[in-house]
């Protein structure tokens, strides 16, 4: 009998995240409830095991450099290894966001959140990840990032807010994210990007159209991908988004 996964998601307090969790449990694998508030993440940690889920709570500020040491070393203590990392946390940095208007420390903020935060807890958790026999990384990224979508038609151009921290931020996140696929390609490591759709949660106001249950689905799928699955590639549940 192949042992249980054990998996990391970051911000799994809420909104999507959260559904990863319980997604993820699920599946009958441990999940690891990352949050930096310590009532939000017992409550979490709580609601999941109230409906089975094996969850557990791991305090964690992706900002910070010793919050993110003392998470890894507390997952190595709790279960001795790690298969797959869910990248989830991320923030906009609240909106207007106009490039000839913004605060550059907006910027920085999303950046030291969606992006350095990301690197931050890959490289802790990468010792454990490659312990793994099918470790998988996922990080969440949004097609508000992709230049081509942007780019594209008038009409394309003017959909949703002008965003110079949060778009640019995933931006950033996928060409990271291929960095580490190609120095990783040759190992069994296995490390995508996924794209929720407009998903209703604190992060838009609750504007958005589907459920973080539907938001969730990508970042499971590419949690659950087959040895032989891609690598350094952005999805949304339609397919492959180019970027
Ligand atoms: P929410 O705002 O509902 O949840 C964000 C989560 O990230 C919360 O748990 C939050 O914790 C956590 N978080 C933020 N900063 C930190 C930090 N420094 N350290 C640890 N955790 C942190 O947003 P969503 O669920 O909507 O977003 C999840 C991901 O999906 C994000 O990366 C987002 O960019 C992406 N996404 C979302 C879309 C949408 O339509 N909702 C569309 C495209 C992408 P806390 O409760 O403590 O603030």
């Amino acid at each position: 009998m192949s042992e249980r996964k054990i998996a990391l998601v970051t911000g799994a307090n809420k909104g999507i995240g959260y559904e990863i969790a319980v997604g993820l449990g699920a599946l009958g694998w441990s999940v690891g409830v990352g949050a930096r508030d310590d009532r939000r993440r017992e409550a979490a940690v709580e609601q999941l095991r109230a409906v089975g889920i094996d969850a557990f709570g791991i305090p964690l500020d992706v900002t910070d450099d010793a919050s993110v040491t003392a998470a890894a070393r507390l997952i190595e203590e709790q279960t001795g290894r790690l298969d797959v990392l869910v990248n989830n946390a991320g923030i906009t940095g609240g909106m207007p966001q106009e490039p000839t208007r913004v605060d550059p420390a907006t910027i920085r903020t999303v950046v030291e959140t969606n992006v350095i935060g990301v690197i931050r807890v890959t490289n802790a958790m990468m010792p454990m990840l490659r312990r793994s026999a099918s470790p998988r990384i996922v990080n969440m990224s949004s097609n508000v990032g992709s230049l081509t979508r942007q780019s594209g038609t008038a009409a394309e151009l003017t959909t949703g807010p002008v965003t110079v921290a949060y778009a640019p931020s995933k931006t950033f996140l996928n060409a990271v994210t291929l960095q580490y696929a190609r120095e990783l390609s040759g190992t069994n490591i296995l490390i995508n990007m996924g794209c929720p759709g407009y998903v209703a949660t604190d992060l838009n106001g609750f504007r958005g159209v589907r459920t973080p249950e539907q938001g969730a689905a990508v970042a499971i799928k590419l949690a659950t991908l087959p040895d032989d699955g891609p690598t350094g590639t952005f999805f949304e549940d339609a397919g492959v988004v180019s970027w």
